[in-house]
């Protein structure tokens, strides 16, 4: 991939702002304000350091992806007051294993794996409140912790420990370059060319994926069609000046959390209701009308986060759930009303698709699909035969008028490809070399963790774990 240098202040204009804006007395700066970097922040400054912290956010938009979140997965050997049974740390790596297909680091997932139990006090002990676990749609009642009030009361709390243990933090401050010499971090700079001098950084400023045009590149001009379930301010500034200067990084500019969402949903930031449950129930078809993927493969809490890919694939990057009046009511409501018609045709004018392509392809289905009731409780195998795809389970025909539909766009929930890191969460200058006073947390490392797949609550997990151990270890490295 071609890089092009963000464009900076000019020399002079550098000189003078250097000159106003240096943080007297900064040891760490921490550069985002979500979960990673606030972890980092309250663990620096808690070991002794004076930190600055600093975000692109406007405060009323503070807290970045973390504020949209539920949960995070951490292991335990017993029952915990919000966490049922046990989740000891070999289940846990294995289910990283299998998500990943084995891309991933070893010893650093372990690392997270370890310590994601002791960061369940840690944050409780910062104001952060749990409630148990919500049976139900995900089942994460055994493997994930639950925030009450949700990422953003998670965000408030630290937020509100960071500020009474002396965090000072500046809003609306986007860095585009990190000087590094020899390796080793300088200072960081805005666009306007406003610079923050410290004796160590932490960056915790998330993934790519609201840069469409670094995410054109990657996927071409489909990514155009993507919808950013998260902030807008996510858009690798600080990656891309890094990859500039060749630090090493991690992972594949394609590969991505994304699920299906409502194609209704906001460009950024609509969160978690855009989500929608409704393809186990019915079919789903592209812009041509036709089916191409199985929804009946397994529950769809182990297949929701394949659908952002597969509808990413089809023309125009659109799809479309189509359920009949029977199965209306067994999923989680969505936030848009379902688009509803009398008949197939009807349906497919409202959707803008052939109607004798939507009417073949939901005959045939129909005719291949079983007429006993469907259990979706249990993989039923209530098989469509001598279909291309078949739908594997809980396949029952759409006969029951009225008819309903959503439309679906990928919603891109974060990039892997990071900055690598090592265990003490210092960045890797090259493969020999870790730079001694620059660290990373969060997204813009989560893919020394996940090459590719997704386990459900790894993501706060990740920056909780290596906020800290970056917060840590930059408070004990310094140097000033
Ligand atoms: C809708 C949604 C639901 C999710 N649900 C869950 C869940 O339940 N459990 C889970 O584990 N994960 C979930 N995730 C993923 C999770 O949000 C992330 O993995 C996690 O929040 C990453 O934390 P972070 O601190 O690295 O990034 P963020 O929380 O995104 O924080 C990054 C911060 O950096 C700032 N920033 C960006 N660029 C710059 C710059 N150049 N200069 C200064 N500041 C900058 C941003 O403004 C932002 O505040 C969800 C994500 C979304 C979008």
């Amino acid at each position: 991939m071609k890089l092009r240098p963000m464009p900076r202040a000019t020399a002079k204009e550098h000189k003078k702002l250097v000159r106003t804006s240096i943080k007297a007395g900064t040891n760490i700066l921490v550069i985002g304000g979500g979960h990673a970097g606030l972890c980092a922040a309250i663990s620096a400054r808690e070991a002794g350091a004076s930190v600055v912290l600093l975000d692109a956010a406007p405060e009323s938009m503070r807290g970045g992806n973390s504020r949209h979140t539920r949960n995070l997965r951490a292991m335990h050997t017993e029952p915990t007051a919000t966490l049922t049974g046990q989740y000891e740390a070999e289940e846990y790596w294995q289910d990283i294993l299998r998500v990943t297909g084995g891309e991933t680091n070893e010893a650093l997932t372990r690392l997270v794996i370890r310590e994601s139990y002791p960061l369940l006090d840690w944050l409780s002990e910062r104001g952060v409140k749990f409630q148990p676990s919500l049976r139900g749609t995900l089942s994460l009642d055994r493997t994930n912790a639950f925030f009450l009030g949700g990422g953003c009361a998670l965000i408030n709390a630290l937020y509100r420990h960071a500020t009474q243990i002396g965090v000072a933090i500046h809003y609306e401050k986007e860095i585009e370059h990190v000087e590094l010499s020899d390796g080793t971090f300088r200072w960081a700079e805005t666009k306007a060319g406003e610079t923050f001098r410290a004796g160590a950084a932490v960056l915790a400023c998330g993934g790519f994926q609201a840069n469409t045009d670094w995410m054109v590149e990657a996927w071409g001009d489909a990514a155009r069609n993507f919808l950013i379930r998260g902030t807008p301010l996510n858009r690798g500034y600080v990656l891309r000046d890094l990859m500039a200067q060749d630090v090493l990084t991690k992972g594949d500019p394609r590969q991505c959390h994304a699920v299906a969402i409502d194609a209704r949903a906001p460009k950024f930031d609509g969160g978690i209701v855009s989500r929608l449950d409704s393809v186990p129930f019915g079919i789903v078809v592209n812009r041509a009308a036709k089916r191409f993927y199985d929804e009946g493969q397994d529950f769809w809490a182990k297949r929701y986060a394949i659908w952002g890919r597969l509808v990413a694939m089809q023309p125009e990057q659109i799809a479309y759930s189509i359920i009949d009046h029977k199965m209306h009511d067994l999923f989680m409501p969505s936030v848009f009303p379902a688009i509803t018609a009398n008949s197939i045709p009807e349906l497919a004018a409202q959707l803008g698709l052939d109607a004798s392509a939507l009417t073949d392809t939901i005959s045939q289905f129909n005719a291949a699909a079983s007429e006993a009731t469907c259990d979706h409780t249990i993989l039923d195998g209530r098989t469509t035969t001598g279909l291309q795809p078949n739908k594997t389970n809980w396949a029952q025909p759409l006969d029951q008028s009225p008819y309903h539909a959503y439309p679906l766009r990928p919603g891109i929930t974060f990039t892997y490809l990071g900055l690598k890191v090592d265990h003490h969460a210092r960045v890797q200058i090259n493969e020999d070399t870790a730079a001694p006073n620059l660290y990373a947390a969060g997204e813009i490392m989560a893919g020394n963790i996940l090459g590719k797949g997704y386990c459900a609550g790894t993501g706060m997990t990740i920056g909780g774990v290596f906020g800290r151990i970056a917060g840590i270890n930059a408070a004990a490295g310094l140097t000033i």
